[in-house]
């Protein structure tokens, strides 16, 4: 394991086992960056609902990725994601972007524009002499394969849905259903989760090296502690 005072950390695992939370939580506390690169997915969402492309037109998704203009932030305190100028943050939450996003992030082409901006946005706050959390579906397997430390973030279906009912009403935001049940929820998730691990290109993976966290039974503090000690264990103080 490389010793590094900046360390690059990836955190992957499946829609709602708390990722951002605790990625945000982890970057805070060590002061690193911050890198949620299912908002870029979802931008990119945003802009072909926005354009009328069909999500399942490659050519067209592919374009669409290669013309846009995506600017964030990797402020854990502050995050925003903008779309040609546009800040898309909370439209990129909406259940039209939810629905749609797996099957632009199915797309070769998309993927590979974001994997670059992602690698970019990596080593430019290594430049900077921060280290960073990068959190997504295929960070530890595919962008980010050198990373210091890999977790695979994991809990319960059934905990990840009331995790992400709660978080749905809290920010006021219409469920799949539009009932904020929690089993509508839960399929929902579930869905998401079988297009995510059953695409062709680069599906969610556990990277072999991958440590696993679960977070059925831990408070959202427990986690981002247990991720801390895990960096802490792997690079210089
Ligand atoms: O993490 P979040 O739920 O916002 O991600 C939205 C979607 O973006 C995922 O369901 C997945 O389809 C896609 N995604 C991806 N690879 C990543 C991050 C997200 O395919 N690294």
């Amino acid at each position: 394991m490389r010793q590094t005072t900046t360390p690059v950390v990836a955190v992957d695992g499946p829609s709602g086992s708390g990722k951002s939370s605790v990625s945000r939580g982890v970057a805070r506390a060590l002061g690193l960056r911050y890198l949620d690169t299912g908002a870029m997915y979802r931008a990119l969402t945003w802009a072909a609902l926005r354009d009328g492309i069909d999500t399942a037109d490659a050519a067209a998704v592919g374009e669409l990725a290669d013309r846009v203009r995506l600017e964030w932030s990797t402020d854990p305190d502050e995050s925003w994601i903008r779309l040609d100028g546009v800040d898309v943050s909370r439209a990129i939450r909406e259940q039209s972007v939810t629905s749609a996003v797996s099957a632009v992030a199915a797309q070769p082409r998309a993927r590979a524009r974001l994997v670059t901006l992602q690698r970019g946005a990596t080593e430019d706050a290594l430049a900077a002499g921060q280290g960073v959390v990068v959190e997504g579906r295929d960070i530890g397997s595919v962008v980010l394969p050198d990373a210091d430390l890999k977790v695979w973030l994991v809990a319960d279906p059934a905990v990840r849905a009331a995790r992400r009912a709660a978080e749905d009403a809290a920010a006021g935001r219409a469920p799949a259903d539009r009932t904020g049940d929690v089993t509508s929820v839960a399929a929902d998730l579930a869905r998401r989760d079988a297009a995510d691990a059953g695409r062709a290109s680069s599906p969610t993976v556990r990277a072999s090296d991958a440590v696993e966290v679960d977070a059925t039974h831990l408070s959202l503090a427990q986690v981002v502690d247990a991720v801390v000690a895990l960096v802490l264990g792997r690079s210089a103080p």
